[in-house]
């Protein structure tokens, strides 16, 4: 689940559950609990996004998601 994790996200628009990998970065979601690793803060610490977001942040790469069984 860890790939591309290369953008920077900017906390100051973060809420606490976001910046703590707890709320999706994109809609605030807490459940179902955000499980793609989008990107990571300034201090290194790591942002995830449920991933119909995930999809959406990161359209070029969505293809080669792996781990989630489709059957
Ligand atoms: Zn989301």
């Amino acid at each position: 689940m860890d790939w591309h994790g290369t953008a920077t996200f900017d906390p100051e628009g973060l809420s606490w559950a976001q910046r703590d990998g707890d709320a999706c970065v994109v809609c605030h979601k807490r459940w179902p609990r955000p499980r793609v690793h989008v990107g990571r803060l300034p201090d290194s610490s790591r942002v995830l996004a449920c991933l119909e977001c995930a999809e959406a942040l990161l359209p070029a790469v969505s293809a080669t998601v792996v781990g989630f069984p489709a059957r």
